[in-house]
């Protein structure tokens, strides 16, 4: 199984801005639905780097710890049933 340190890996290996849509049919027409899309939508539009318009400088956007902790957890789970491996040539991934 894999540990935590091994899992954020996978998960750095993630584009920033893939679409976060429950269908997969419906994904042609909400390809624009990344994690910036969503912020904008839930009432938490990005300020400027690290920081939320709604909650502020300097404190945690509920908001974004909300979509990283939903990322972490998924991704925890599919390791803990032994859903995950560890990509033996990432050039394929990032590219
Ligand atoms: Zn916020």
């Amino acid at each position: 199984m894999m540990d935590e340190e091994e899992r954020d890996n996978l998960i750095d290996l993630l584009p920033s801005d893939f679409a976060i849509w429950d269908f997969e049919d419906e994904l042609p027409q909400f390809n624009h639905a990344t994690w910036s899309w969503w912020r904008e939508r839930l009432g938490h539009p990005k300020a400027h780097r690290g920081c939320c318009k709604t909650c502020g400088c300097a404190t945690t956007c509920m908001a974004s710890a909300f979509h990283d902790a939903l990322v972490s957890s998924v991704v925890r789970e599919l390791g803990r049933i032994g859903a995950l491996k560890n990509p033996t040539d990432t050039s394929e991934v990032t590219s």
